[in-house]
This record gives C-alpha cells, sequence and structure tokens, in this order.
C-alpha cells in the first residue's frame, strides 16, 4: 500500500503505491522504544540499552533533527541523568551491591545523546491522560514527515498497545503520505513554523505554509479569522460574563469551518462536532444536535477505526440522542 522513499530535502518518507481510500488503516504498529508519563530521559536510554541489536540499529537510523536549543537541553538532560547514576554507584558499592552498574565511558554518553536526539525528533506524544505511554518511536509509522493539513493522523489504541494510523483523505497513489506533529489549535504559519524549528529543526513547505499562493493565504486569513473569534469570546468570560452557549458555538463552528475547509479531518474535528452537538442539544436543537453528533461520529470511524474505545463512546453518544427523539 505504502513504500518509503526518498523525500527531497526532508529525508525519507513514506509515499502511497496505490489510491488509499479515506478510512483506511495504513499502519498498526507496536512501539519500538516507549516511555510513561512518569518516566524521562534516563529512561529512554535504559529502555535503549534492553532492546536487541537489530532494534537499536534500526533507531539509530532514524533521522534526528538537531538545533543548538535542543543540544543543550540534551546535554544537560544526560549529565544529569549521569550523576545521579553516579551516585547510585557510590551507594550500591558502600551497601555492598557488587553487581553496580558499569562506570559510563565518554563512548556511552554521546550513545545515550543520540538516542535522546533519535527520540525528541521522531516520538509521537501520545497525549491521552488514559494511555499507559506518554511518547513513543514507532518503527516505520516514525518516517511519516509533517504537514500542517495532513492526510493521515495516528491515534493510539491503548487495549492493543498499538498505534494506528489512518488516511483523514482520499489519497492518489504517488502522493505523500504525512501526520501533523503539533496539535492542531488552528494556529497561524508563524506559530506553527517556530514550534517545528525548536521542536524538530526545520521548517515546514506544505500548502498552508506556503503564502505565495491563494490556497496559503485564503488558509492563514481563516486562521486568524477563527482566533479573532476564539479572543472574542475568551474576553467576554474575562468580563465576568458567563458566556452564552450560542457565543461558544458559534466560536467552535469558526475552527469547524477552517478545519474542513484546509481538509483537515481527524480527531480535533470529530472533538469540536460532539462538542456542537452537546450546545445544539442545550439550546433545545435536537436535530442539529443528532447531525453533529453522526457527522463526529462519521470522521471518528475514519481517523479511529470502529475497534476504537473512542468510537464506541460516540456510538452511545448518538444513541442516547435519538433516544431523545422517542
Ligand atoms: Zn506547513
Amino acid at each position: 500500500m505504502y513504500e518509503i522513499r526518498q523525500a527531497g530535502t526532508k529525508g525519507l518518507g513514506v509515499f502511497a503505491k496505490v489510491f488509499i481510500p479515506r478510512g483506511t488503516r495504513i499502519f498498526s504498529e507496536r512501539p519500538l522504544l516507549a516511555i510513561r508519563p512518569d518516566q524521562g530521559a534516563g529512561d529512554i536510554y535504559a529502555a535503549f540499552r534492553l532492546l536487541p541489536l537489530e532494534q537499536r540499529t534500526k533507531l539509530l537510523q532514524l533521522s534526528s533533527h538537531i538545533t543548538k536549543e535542543s543540544s543543550v537541553a540534551r546535554w544537560t538532560q544526560v549529565i544529569w541523568w549521569t550523576v545521579k547514576r553516579s551516585v547510585f554507584d557510590v551507594y550500591a558499592r558502600i551497601w555492598g551491591n557488587h553487581r553496580g552498574m558499569p562506570a559510563r565511558s565518554k563512548h556511552s554518553i554521546k550513545e545515550h545523546i543520540a538516542i535522546l536526539n533519535v527520540f525528541r525528533s521522531n516520538c509521537f506524544d501520545i497525549g491521552s491522560s488514559q494511555a499507559s505511554i506518554q511518547q513513543a518511536i514507532f518503527p516505520r509509522i516514525s518516517r511519516m514527515n509533517h504537514s500542517c493539513v495532513p492526510n493521515a493522523q495516528g491515534n493510539f489504541h491503548d487495549e492493543m498497545g498499538r498505534f494506528n494510523v489512518h488516511a483523514t483523505r482520499d489519497i492518489k497513489a504517488g502522493k505523500e503520505l504525512t501526520l501533523n506533529y503539533l496539535p492542531e489549535h488552528g494556529a497561524v504559519k508563524a506559530t506553527r513554523q517556530s514550534r517545528l524549528l525548536s521542536g524538530y529543526g526545520f521548517l515546514c513547505d506544505c500548502p498552508a505554509c506556503d503564502l505565495t499562493l491563494l490556497r496559503g493565504r485564503d488558509g492563514e486569513e481563516k486562521r486568524l479569522q477563527a482566533h479573532r473569534k476564539l479572543s472574542a469570546y475568551a474576553e467576554g468570560l474575562s468580563n465576568g460574563g458567563l458566556g452564552s452557549a450560542e457565543a461558544e458555538l458559534q466560536t467552535i463552528e469558526e475552527f469547524m469551518r477552517l478545519f474542513e475547509g484546509e481538509g483537515i479531518a481527524g480527531r480535533e474535528l470529530s472533538t469540536m462536532y460532539f462538542e456542537a452537538a452537546k450546545l445544539n442539544m442545550g439550546l433545545g436543537r435536537r436535530e442539529e444536535a443528532l447531525r453533529c453528533a453522526e457527522k463526529g461520529l462519521e470522521i471518528d470511524r475514519d481517523c479511529l477505526s470502529t475497534d476504537h474505545p473512542l468510537y464506541q463512546h460516540g456510538v452511545a453518544t448518538v444513541q442516547e440522542l435519538k433516544k431523545s427523539f422517542t
């Protein structure tokens, strides 16, 4: 269905070999390396050392974008971890634990930094508070490049222990498969570029970032408009007003129009549809509420698939709304 090959200046990328219809599960992978919410830099390296040689080699082959800022941060993390480990070694010696830990050579510190760079450049934030893992690297999914207007989305399925990537649009053969590395807040180009540069060390040149084209300028204007609406709504709240459901609904609808206009159709959009359903219900517009919830469910079916608990949750919401008609 796909192939991994050179993607110009971006290094390797993943490309559709055939037409991929929206909703197709393109990848379903277990993490190669993962950390839980309570783990940090030291645990990444410890987990890496436990991997079989073949997987360690695979990991080190992934690209790492090193910015000056992140490189300093990595050194600090590694040095701190090394200090912690040395203290542990001293305690181990005092208490007669002869198994101890081997002294850390300069080489292993270098390898540790390389791993942290690879991890931070390729990891995905699993994000959800329920997930047992916080960040992870996946062997093939990590090859997917970024786009601010992606054609695929990855969501973690905690029970399966897998990160599933689905096509959020119909994708023509030969097209590159992309994911959004940033959380989608409808941010303008300057904000996105600065986050990508500091976090991943590159600037994006996707269609939404090309402001020489009408398509890019139009999207940028819609993003500004959505944020103006959000600011006005937030201002209303901070001025002591409770914020009417109508104003909240209009703000959400502005973002929905933005995402749909940009072709962004993942969880960010379905969540908004479900939110709009709730608000419409509160305003007594049952038919509109049901339409919104059904639309949200349709998007979830495509970006999560029917085996995901969040999809099942959406089914229950729609059924609940339908019951209110009887
Ligand atoms: Zn972009």
